[in-house]
């Protein structure tokens, strides 16, 4: 990362691009026990939350990703009413998980309660409904969290974490994952952010489908959307079902949605299931799935 004078940029030297945004003032500048938290006013993006100098979300594309880290997951359950939320702490997914009148119960576990803290200050849209009865706030370790979960808790889990590296790779591998199936009752659906296409399609994103295969999970599918403040601008979804298909949704019940959407329609869940081949590629596991 490097701040001069007005720009904020995110440099991701391994792949030798960045991504930069005109910053007007710095408004957090925070060591938590856990990461660097910081929070810029920038000039036509809103406010930009940036941990260890990655950028996690802007008020201007942040709709993007959490309506991809929640509508398809939760459309394609036929009944999610216990969600499970881990990471997540600047609440955007959990806004959009409440949006869904199926829901009793909405746990959501991040590391970092500075995290919170900083979006109901500087992103209080997207913590509008952090007071909604259903929502339940807990500050401790993911992994730890459903290490000691009860068998079949919940109906959807989604993982919303940061990069695979440090506290947060442990919520990419198989023994984390094998939790996660143990947690899901049957029928129970996986959601897990899964970084760009383009530059860890054959990484990141090949290496967790091999997990969650390893883990129990026979079904499921990579959907690509775009995030235009992450590395590479196109981001992804992974979601894996507990015995049962992520391929189909309520189509219906998305077409009627009691609840405004700015991205997820019906037509492009419907689109982001049918990966491009660079995508169908990394999602192969073993090469007799390669297609
Ligand atoms: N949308 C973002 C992205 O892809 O860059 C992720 C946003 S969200 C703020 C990520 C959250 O994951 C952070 O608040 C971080 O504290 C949390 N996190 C990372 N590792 C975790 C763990 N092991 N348990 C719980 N939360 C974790």
């Amino acid at each position: 990362m490097s701040l001069d004078e007005h720009w904020f940029s995110e440099a991701y030297e391994d792949e030798g691009v960045a991504f930069s945004l005109r910053v007007r003032r710095t408004l957090l500048d925070e060591h938590t026990p856990y990461q660097h938290l910081q929070v810029f006013e920038t000039s036509h993006w809103g406010n930009l939350m940036t941990l260890d100098g990655c950028v996690m979300l802007t008020s201007r594309d942040n709709f993007l990703y959490h309506e991809m880290m929640s509508h398809p997951a939760l459309f394609t359950h036929p009944e999610p009413r216990r969600v499970l939320i881990i990471g997540g702490g600047d609440c955007g997914t959990l806004r959009e998980v409440l949006r869904h009148p199926a829901v009793e119960q909405a746990v959501q576990v991040d590391i970092d309660e500075a995290v919170t803290r900083a979006a109901e200050r500087f992103f209080p849209e997207l913590t509008e409904a952090n007071d909604d009865r259903r929502a339940e706030l807990r500050f401790a370790d993911g992994v730890a969290y459903v290490r000691d979960a009860a068998g079949g808790a919940f109906d959807v889990v989604i993982i919303d974490s940061t990069d695979p590296v440090g506290f947060a790779e442990g919520l990419f591998g198989a023994a984390f994952l094998t939790d996660v199936h143990r947690i899901l009752a049957d029928g129970g659906v996986l959601v897990q952010q899964s970084e760009s296409p383009l530059l860890h399609g054959e990484g990141i994103i090949r290496n967790l489908h091999t997990a969650l295969a390893e883990a129990g999970f026979a079904q499921r599918a990579t959907l690509p959307f775009p995030v235009p403040s992450y590395p590479g601008g196109w981001w992804s979804a992974t979601l894996a079902g507990k015995g049962v298909p992520v391929d189909c949704f309520r189509e219906a019940d998305a077409a009627a949605m009691p609840f405004p959407t700015q991205y997820y329609s019906p037509g492009v869940h419907r689109g982001a299931l049918a990966p491009p081949p660079l995508l169908a590629r990394a999602m192969a596991v073993g090469s007799g799935t390669f297609p």
